[in-house]
């Protein structure tokens, strides 16, 4: 199959979050299948001039209408490291060409002009298409950043350019949580007349929703776990567009993601002052450990528990309840560290505990990937007690490392980790600590018994063992997708 994805992120080019592992694995994955994979993305300069890579224009510039103005672009393009995918970036230095994605890194605000990067990266990703003759058979985007790719294909597109009338439209929902929604001023930007400002199109609140564009529009949905496709549909979750979900119940799967051996294996992985695998856990995992511990100039010891959180410090992530339990855990003899940024409200409450117990906890507020790698090679316990997840990587990344992760179970967490009982050590498929309302005493609970736990380390091992060997490659997810889109291109050809 001739596939394209058109993201805003994407490994090893930029990354805010999940959305980039997710857009370079499955990339990469899918040609690893034999597929031919293009991927779009916006040219974020400043942060692609640091991956090494050989950018190359291509094609010849041209321009697209944005509201009453016109806008250049120029295509470049690359291979992606360590892989057939070939990508082609979108540029246009007004726009991509700053210190952030999505946001000014020192104010931490959204770019005002957010919707017209993204517009216009929608209309010039669908012009690469056309212009490159790419032909796909499918196009795959992902999250309000390319859900107008969706409309634009649909409202103009498959008019325009006779190869693109059969193409599959596939759209991936990432995270309900952010819905690119604008105000209604903001309609002409698209392109697309006001008929299409309609609540049984792009409009919601009278705004210009651009998830929702993606989420009428695309031949298939996909969200990123089986129990989030559910959770979606319901007030809690859905974000205000659990109805428009409900009416496409029959195009929604659910596909969990997968982690990248090539970044994420603790037999490979070059972060690591020491490598280990299922046989070599216990000398290697302790070197990584005691690695962290000097690097964060915490006590070196072997026996006591380490606990870790990396993660964006948002109130999706659950912060609140760490908070709620944190005076409890730090009575035991336990280690603490956080690394993250976000909310100012949470990078404060890990600041404080870190200062209140100096010989205990550390918090590291900022981005640091190789600290990341690291915190889940070191540690002996990994924290998601998330509100919402969509799928989480962090909870899988802490399982392939060894490292049980304690979350709640929601969405992709529930879908991933198995909780410890009796019956599930005895039969050997524990893989983690799981609790199932947003309520400290619950999480409370499980910590407290992961805590009894790991004093017996025999048990210990096994719960480590369990989630080390379990397939958590792109391989299982990739050919889900495959499916996806085979049923889509069915439907078109039908
Ligand atoms: P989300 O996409 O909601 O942020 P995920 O668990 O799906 O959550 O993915 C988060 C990704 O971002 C993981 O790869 C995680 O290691 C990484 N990450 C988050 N915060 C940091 C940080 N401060 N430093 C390094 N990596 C981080």
């Amino acid at each position: 199959m001739r596939i394209v994805q058109i993201c805003s992120e994407a490994v090893p080019f930029a990354k805010t979050g999940g959305l980039a592992d997710v857009a370079g694995a499955l990339s990469k994955a899918l040609a690893d299948l034999g597929h031919d994979v293009t991927l779009i993305l916006p040219l974020y300069s400043r942060f692609i001039a640091k991956c090494g890579v050989d950018v190359q224009p291509v094609g010849e510039p041209f321009e697209i209408p944005l509201g009453k103005q016109r806008v250049l672009i120029r295509l470049k393009r690359t291979q992606m490291p360590g892989s057939s995918v070939t990508v082609v970036f979108v540029d246009q230095p007004e726009f991509f060409d700053r210190d952030g994605v999505y946001q000014d890194p020192i104010t931490k605000a959204d770019y005002p002009d957010n919707a017209e990067r993204f517009m216009a990266f929608n209309r010039a990703a669908l012009e690469a298409v056309a212009r490159l003759e790419l032909k796909p058979d499918v196009i795959h985007a992902h999250d309000w950043q390319t859900g107008l790719v969706m409309a634009l294909l649909e409202g103009q597109f498959r008019d325009w350019v006779p190869d693109l009338r059969r193409t599959a439209a596939i759209f991936t929902l990432h995270n309900m949580a952010f819905q690119g929604a604008y105000p209604s001023a903001t309609m002409p930007l698209t392109g697309l007349g006001w008929e299409y400002f309609t609540w049984t199109r792009m409009e919601c609140w009278n705004r210009v929703n651009l998830l929702k564009a993606g989420i009428v529009f695309a031949d298939q949905l996909s969200t990123v776990s089986p129990t989030y496709s559910r959770e979606i549909q319901t007030p809690e979750f859905g974000h205000g567009l659990d109805g428009v979900l409900h009416d496409r119940t029959a195009d929604l799967t659910g596909i969990l993601n997968g982690i990248d051996p090539q970044e994420w294996s603790p037999a490979a992985d070059s972060h690591l002052p020491a490598r280990y695998d299922f046989d070599a856990l216990e000398t290697g995992k302790a070197t990584c450990k005691r690695t962290l511990q000097e690097r964060l100039n915490l006590p070196v010891r072997g026996d006591v528990p380490l606990l870790s959180m990396v993660s964006r410090m948002t109130w999706q992530k659950g912060f609140d309840l760490i908070g709620a339990c944190a005076s409890r855990l730090l009575e035991r003899d336990v280690q603490l560290v956080f690394l993250g940024n976000g909310q100012p409200e949470y990078e404060d409450l890990c600041r404080h505990l870190a200062s209140a117990h100096p010989h205990k906890v550390r918090a590291v507020v900022g981005y640091d990937e190789t600290l990341s790698h690291l915190i889940e090679a070191g540690s002996d316990m990994f924290l998601m007690p998330s509100k919402f997840e969509p799928c989480g990587l962090n909870q899988m990344y802490s399982m392939a490392y060894g490292t049980p992760p304690i979350v709640r179970a929601t969405g992709g967490l529930a879908d991933s980790v198995v909780g410890a009982t009796p019956e599930t050590l005895n039969d050997g498929t524990a893989t983690g600590f799981v609790f199932r309302d947003h309520d400290p005493d619950q999480f409370w609970q499980q910590l407290d018994w992961a805590l009894k736990l790991f004093a017996d380390q025999p048990v210990w091992r096994r719960l480590q063992r369990a989630g080390m060997s379990r397939d958590w490659s792109w391989n299982r997810s990739a050919r889900e997708y495959v499916a996806l889109y085979e049923k889509a291109l069915t439907r078109r050809v039908s």
